[in-house]
């Protein structure tokens, strides 16, 4: 059982932000609370504040501002090892000089744990008022032992515990490292980007094995990734970070479907969600930036706030290239744009254009660009000029000079 929560948590790193003299915390106001047995991804740009805000729960690093608590208890003070958490990097060291076993065992070998003190039969021993007498003891080698094939079978790694890790591959290692972690029992998993340094063929492997060992192990995890499809592929919440900021926290497809500011909606999901200024009025006409014009039906009106729109507002449209399809004639839902590079995949084809298009088809000079993504069944051609569909259903509309979504 562990609960983690965050209670207005704040990063400030006291020698400044590496070198630069810029005194901004790091991580500010981070306030959650993670379930027992929740997979929790945290998910930003470089730099946002993901292994700060881990390295803080796992006490490697101090905390400015706020509370840290580990089920009941607030760990602002407690020692790393004593927070029964563990922790696993993207630059794992293991022995290279020691077997898959020992990796494992090394750190068990080490601990102490606590016991009653006990006679050679196993009886405990008395004080002479006739109490336990509480010890801090090693573990045995058969606890070690039962430990490291317990965390081997799950990890399928039995085979290689008599190796060394240099003749093992990139994600035999890596399962290792977790191979490390696992024999602890720790109550909280804190991994961060681990499998950053693998290829991208392995990296959906152990994805899957990661989310597979979750389940299994049926502890709390907390996962750091700068990409977004780890995140929705793992997460059974996202933590969407920018600078130091929480943007929003939700299930993925929570994330995805209704996106808070123009900054998740950008971040989650590929082909990126386009993005159009317009200004929209109340009657659910829609002008954008380049004149083009769509009106919104009543009913998907009624889903933005009224008040927000007042009389008219400037807006950020942003619409998936999933959303988009390439219509046969005109429609109050269209916009004209002019094909630009075309991939077909396959499955799909993505189109780039343009929707700055002038009366003789030629482009503006600062081109808005606008991404498809369909099935078609027959590809446009390059430099012809295209009707898009948008699905009104699928707009998301956001207020221009906050970034806020404005659906109620
Ligand atoms: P992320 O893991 O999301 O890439 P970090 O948590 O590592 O981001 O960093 C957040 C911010 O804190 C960055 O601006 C980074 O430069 C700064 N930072 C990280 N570690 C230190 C440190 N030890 N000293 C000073 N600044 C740091
Ligand atoms: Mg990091």
């Amino acid at each position: 059982m562990a609960t983690v929560s965050l209670k207005h948590v704040y990063k400030v790193y006291e020698n400044t932000e590496k070198g630069t003299g810029s005194t901004k915390p790091a991580v500010s106001d981070f306030c959650m609370e993670i379930q027992d047995k929740e997979f929790i991804v945290f998910v930003g740009p470089s730099g946002c504040g993901k292994s700060t805000t881990l390295r803080m729960i796992a006490g490697l690093e101090d905390i400015s501002d706020g509370e840290i608590w580990i089920d009941d208890v607030i760990v602002n003070e407690v020692a790393p090892k004593d927070r029964d958490i563990a922790m696993v990097f993207q630059n794992y060291a293991l022995y290279p000089h020691m077997t898959v076993y020992d990796n494992m065992a090394f750190g068990l070998r080490l601990r102490k744990i606590p016991d009653i003190k006990k006679d050679k039969q196993g009886n405990p021993v008395l004080d002479k008022d006739g109490n336990q007498i509480p010890i801090m003891r090693k573990y045995t080698k058969a606890e070690i032992d039962e430990k490291v094939r317990a965390a081997a079978k799950i990890l399928a790694i039995e085979e290689y515990l008599e190796r060394k890790p240099k003749a093992l591959s990139g994600g035999q290692r890596q399962r290792v490292a977790l191979g490390r972690t696992i024999v602890r029992n720790p109550k909280v998993f804190l991994l961060d980007e681990p499998l950053s340094n693998l290829d991208a063929k392995l990296r959906g492997t152990m994805r899957s094995e990661i989310t597979k060992l979750h389940d299994k192990l049926g502890a709390t995890f907390i996962y750091v990734t700068h990409d977004q499809v780890e995140a929705m592929t793992m997460g059974t919440r996202i933590v969407v970070m920018k600078d130091g900021f929480v943007q929003q926290i939700g299930a993925p497809q929570e994330l995805y479907d209704y996106p808070i500011n123009t900054f998740v909606a950008g971040f989650i999901g590929t082909p990126q969600m386009n993005f159009f200024d317009g200004r929209i009025t109340p009657d659910g006409k829609v002008k954008f930036a380049n004149d083009q014009e769509i009106k919104l039906s009543e009913r998907i009106m009624a889903l933005y706030d009224k008040e927000k729109i007042g009389d008219g507002l400037d807006i950020t449209l942003g619409i998936r290239p999933g959303d988009l399809k390439i219509a046969e004639g005109d429609s109050a839902l269209a916009v004209k744009a002019k094909v630009e590079v075309i991939e077909a995949l396959g499955n799909e084809t993505i189109v780039y254009a343009n929707l700055d298009i002038n009366a003789e088809g030629g482009i503006e000079k600062t081109p808005t660009s606008i991404t498809v993504a369909a099935k078609m069944k027959k590809n446009p051609e390059r430099r012809s000029i295209i009707n898009v569909a948008l699905d009104e259903e699928s707009i998301h509309i956001f207020n221009k000079e906050t970034g806020v979504s404005i659906r109620k």
